[in-house]
């Protein structure tokens, strides 16, 4: 492929490219939170910047602002197992990500999703079903 002169382009306009950038990180996730589903409305990185974690694609991942709060300086990891929401295929999503395999992380996001909000619904009828046959 050529490079033609809307590369150049942005090349000369770094603050276009970050928002191109940042927009296109959104969207592998469709704007979902990638720890726990929710609408993603920030970028965070999972390993921390003050650890060395770089503003690159493989390091940042969208992440609601709860997620992102709570996580603050830690290793997204170590954080994310200690969480309700935690969900092994959206930790193997991440570990995708950061090892660059972008598609294979959206491939298994996509496995993780569906489940999300039903879920939730789900249990709360299991519970009401066995509160009654008890
Ligand atoms: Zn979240």
């Amino acid at each position: 492929m050529h490079i033609n002169d809307a590369v150049f382009l942005e090349d000369l306009c770094p603050k276009i490219r970050f928002r191109e950038w940042r927009k296109s990180i959104h969207n592998f996730t469709n704007k979902k939170c990638i720890y726990c589903g929710q609408p993603s409305e920030s970028i965070d990185h999972i390993l921390p910047r003050s650890r060395g974690g770089l503003s690159n694609t493989e390091n940042c991942v969208p992440a609601c602002l709860s997620c992102n709060g709570s996580k603050t300086d830690n290793e997204a990891f170590y954080w994310y197992r200690r969480q309700k929401f935690y969900d092994p295929r959206r930790a193997m999503a991440i570990r995708a990500w950061l090892e660059g395999d972008i598609r294979l992380a959206v491939r298994l996001l996509q496995w993780a999703t569906p489940t999300n909000k039903k879920n939730y619904i789900s249990d709360y009828k299991n519970t009401g079903t066995s509160y009654k046959a008890a």
